[in-house]
């Protein structure tokens, strides 16, 4: 444990100032602007634009191509996400994604862990930013050599602030102007969006690591959370993006809430975005069964008789894994051997029989590991 107890490091009095000012104009001047003036239906549009915009700047440009290089962009959808990053006022890209690489390599790790969950949900909420934690390495970027690189990145740590005037005040001001309520829409589309896009991006850090289900690992605090997911643009399937931080995904189901996912995968189909990194199928549904049979061991080490019911868990696990691994390493032999025409017609024809034997084998051992663990799931 870190000794800042007694001794915490100097206030960071610019952070301070944006959080409290921000937070003060939003939380009193919106509901006073909204009785004495109104806000239309032009102004709330506006601010779900900016909201949605500078929040997916962040999920899918800082967090999912830069920090974790899950795809690639092309310069002009970057560029976009550049703008609108210095509009969600969360740093440079280059800061944001070297902070982010350390938050997942020392993920609680106290004292290494920027915004560790270990110290509590203030502290990895906003608390990190308001003193001088991480001054011994503010400006090291030694994680992201790839990213000094990128044009663009550099461009925008380079003009990182004037970036920031021009898109939270150019933003308002203009569409202020054009639409005819100047402060309405300073107050609504520059302090209140800004401040909703904080507090949402900044929930990802705290409840995302406190409050959820485990399904995929228990190794750190990262949750599920469907409800997070919603506030976050997909971020809050924040176990499976801490086991698995490769993937483009975070919600890896149709039914989970990622429009960030959604928005990485039409972009391939526009050419915008290309080599969209997935996990392999097997990789996802292992970690799952494992996880679901250690909490079974768990739930059955202290029951009467339950060694026996363990046991007969246990073989059905090794099943399991044993047909899953079966089944998809036929289907990678046979996808490889077709890419390298390595195969004759007949032999192909064969093939594809013996793996249809091998899934269906798969499936129904899936069904009855899925019928012995549905009372403990
Ligand atoms: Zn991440
Ligand atoms: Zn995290």
């Amino acid at each position: 444990m870190e000794s800042n107890q007694k001794e915490k490091p100097p206030i960071i009095w610019l952070n301070l100032s944006v959080f409290v000012v921000t937070f003060s104009v939003a939380a009193i001047g919106t509901p006073v602007w909204a009785w004495y003036h109104g806000f239309d239906w032009a102004q709330i549009a506006m601010l779900l634009i900016g909201f949605t915009f500078s929040g997916m700047s962040i999920t899918a440009g800082y967090h999912r191509l830069w920090s974790h290089k899950t795809y690639e962009a092309h310069p002009a959808l970057k560029f976009i996400f550049a703008l609108g990053g210095a509009y969600a006022l969360q740093n440079s890209i280059l800061h944001w994604s070297s902070d982010h690489r350390v938050h997942h390599r020392h993920v609680d790790d106290n004292d290494v862990d920027p915004y560790s969950a270990g110290r509590g949900f203030w502290y990895s909420h906003i608390g990190w930013m308001l003193r001088e934690y991480q001054q011994h390495r503010y400006s090291d970027y030694s994680n992201c050599r790839d990213l000094q690189k990128d044009k663009i990145v550099m461009w925008q740590h380079k003009y990182y602030l004037p970036l920031v005037f021009i898109m939270n005040f150019g933003v308002p001001i203009v569409f202020g102007l054009l639409h005819g309520d100047l402060w309405g829409a300073i107050i609504l589309i520059g302090f209140t969006r800004l401040v909703l896009n904080h507090h949402c991006t900044f929930f990802i850090n705290s409840l995302a690591h406190i409050w959820g289900t485990r399904p995929y690992t228990e190794k750190n605090s990262a949750r599920d959370n469907g409800f997070l997911a919603f506030l976050t643009f997909g971020e809050g399937y924040h176990n499976f993006h801490h086991i698995f931080e490769n993937d483009y995904r975070n919600g890896i189901y149709w039914w989970q809430f990622d429009p960030t996912k959604w928005l990485i995968k039409s972009g391939s189909w526009l050419g915008l975005t290309k080599k969209l990194r997935v996990t392999p199928p097997d990789r996802i549904e292992k970690a799952r069964a494992t996880m679901l049979l250690k909490n079974i061991q768990a739930r059955l080490s202290v029951s009467p008789n339950g060694s026996y019911r363990v046991q007969i868990i246990e073989q059905e696990y090794e099943a399991l894994v044993a047909r899953m691994s079966d089944y998809y390493e036929a289907k990678k032999r046979l996808i490889d051997m077709k890419k390298k025409n390595l195969l004759k017609k007949y032999e192909a024809a064969i093939l594809v029989q013996q793996l249809q034997i091998l899934k269906s084998e798969f499936h129904q051992q899936k069904r009855n590991w899925q019928t012995l663990t549905a009372s403990y799931a």
